[in-house]
């Protein structure tokens, strides 16, 4: 019989965390602010962005929204950018990705100050993560590896198969497994053998992007299954794994809904607590 790794619960400790790391900063004077930038009317972006404001709120989190229209210049943007890079009451700048195809992404993430750069896709947190001494990592990866401590399950040694390889998930979650000296394999559409690769793993995480992706033939016995993805089969919201099968062999598995995603928000905060600390010279 699996672990269900729940999520939420872990989320809710996590912002709990962060709302007394909050209240200890408003005690010194110290505010903490996140501005969260939309550009169109995505209905899942303002999804998104909605959570991300009332998750801000609960923590006593200054957000500022600005919503765009979906015909912005990339002058404007990054004219915008350049502002709240400026204002001291913003710690943190997220900018809700995609954007529109007339926008170029890798110009904007660049445009945003790595200091306040909350979801660490600037080059420079990149690359600070890949030497193992960083402030912030993609709240995704960072939210797997928190919900893996809080369950005690060591990644030392093991071999941990990362289905994956896109900036915000893949790359960075095998980046974490490794620094915590994991033996890490990466996956993708060109891998061959996958099945054979995926069964050899300790821990395997799915962040592909197809429902039910991963079924019981390609887990070991007692693995520890982490589902990243967020797929919509029959209007249900779904993972990449085939829950119920993959249930019956895996040691631990994370549900979705319930598992990665409120943890990627509750990492966000956290990142964006720890912005503030750092701008406000506290380290810790
Ligand atoms: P992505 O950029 O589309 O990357 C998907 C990866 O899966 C790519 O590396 C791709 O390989 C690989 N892939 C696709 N088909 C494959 C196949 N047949 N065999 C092996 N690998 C295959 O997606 P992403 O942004 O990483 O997100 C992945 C999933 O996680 C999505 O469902 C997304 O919605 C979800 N997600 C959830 C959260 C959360 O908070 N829960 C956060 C972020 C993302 P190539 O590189 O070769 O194309």
């Amino acid at each position: 019989m699996s672990i269900r790794i729940d999520g939420k619960q872990i989320a809710a400790e996590v912002k709990k965390r962060v709302r007394l790391g909050v209240e200890d900063l408003n005690r010194q004077g110290i505010s903490v602010g996140l501005a969260v930038i939309l550009v169109g009317d995505d209905p899942a972006s303002q999804i998104y962005v909605a959570n991300k404001k009332k998750a801000c709120a609960a923590l006593g989190i200054v957000s500022e929204e600005y919503a765009l229209p979906a015909e912005t210049s990339q002058a404007e943007l990054l004219r915008l950018i350049d502002e709240l890079n400026q204002k001291p009451h913003i710690n943190g700048i997220l900018c809700q990705l995609p954007l529109p195809p007339h926008l170029n992404e890798k110009e904007v993430i660049n445009a945003i100050s790595p200091q306040k750069d909350v979801d660490a896709f600037h080059p420079h947190n990149v690359g600070r993560i890949m030497i193992g001494d960083y402030d912030f990592v993609p709240c995704t990866p960072a939210g797997i590896m928190e919900m893996l401590a809080h369950k005690n399950i060591s990644v030392e040694g093991k071999q941990c198969v990362v289905i994956g390889r896109s900036n915000i998930v893949g790359k960075p979650m095998a980046m974490l497994l490794l620094h915590q000296n994991g033996t890490v394999t990466v996956c993708h559409s060109r891998t061959r053998n996958l099945a054979e690769i995926c069964r050899t793993a300790d821990i395997l995480v799915a962040a592909v992007g197809k429902a039910n992706f991963v079924t019981a033939d390609m887990v070991k016995d007692g693995a520890v299954v982490i589902d990243v993805g967020m797929n919509r089969a029959n209007g249900k919201l779904c993972g990449d794994v085939a829950f119920d099968e993959v249930e019956k062999k895996a040691s631990a598995i994370t549900p979705v809904p319930g598992g990665v995603g409120p943890m990627t928000i509750a990492m966000l905060m956290q990142n964006t607590l720890t912005a503030a600390r750092r701008q406000a010279g506290i380290l810790s």
